[in-house]
């Protein structure tokens, strides 16, 4: 795997603004470049980028996004794309041939998702066939599509944690 963006549809203003910022946060830590938000709220792009600069890497947000036009674009440019939700195909069933993309986006939603997505998507994928939470959903998806392989990766520049049995060692990168 190459490159992964995330993809957050439809965030519903107050009340989605810290499941937003965790799904940022989420995305960030286990693997991905960016994300992408169709909501146009700045207070987001604002926490996440305060993150990415103190801890360091080059993630991105990217806020008031058009989905179709982003998926559209993605997709045009060789990119494949992830729809995460319980109605789809369980992931141990279909992850071997998600792990050939060398590009891929990845979409969570927030409220109701549009029929639309679920054509554009080349997979749509569950996590296991019950209702859960887009971070949980992410954070899974992300750690069997790299095998764990982003637990074990360190960020450019920043603060960095030196790992301790007790207590908490932190020190600039
Ligand atoms: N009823 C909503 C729907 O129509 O998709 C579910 C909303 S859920 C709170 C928000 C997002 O979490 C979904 O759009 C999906 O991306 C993700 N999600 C929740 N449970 C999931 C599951 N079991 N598998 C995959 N994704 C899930």
């Amino acid at each position: 795997m190459k490159r992964i963006v995330v993809l957050r549809l439809g965030h519903r203003p107050f009340r989605d603004q810290r499941m937003t910022t965790h799904v940022a946060l989420a995305a960030r830590a286990l693997g991905a470049e960016g994300i992408l938000l169709t909501s146009g709220d700045k207070s987001i792009e604002q926490n996440v980028d305060d993150v990415t600069k103190r801890w360091g890497g080059e993630f991105y947000v990217r806020e008031g996004v058009n989905w179709k036009r982003e998926i559209k674009t993605w997709k045009d440019s060789g990119g494949k794309v992830c729809h995460l939700t319980m109605y789809g195909i369980n992931l141990p069933d279909v992850i071997d041939e998600i792990k050939d993309a060398e590009k891929l986006m990845v979409i969570v939603g927030a409220e109701k998702v549009p029929a639309e997505v679920y054509d554009l998507a080349d997979w749509n994928v569950a996590i296991g066939q019950q209702p859960h939470s887009e971070v949980a959903a992410l954070a899974i998806f992300l750690d069997r599509l790299q095998e764990g392989e982003e637990l074990k990766r360190s960020f450019k520049r920043g603060l960095k944690i030196i790992p301790q049995r007790k207590g908490k060692c932190v020190k600039r990168g």
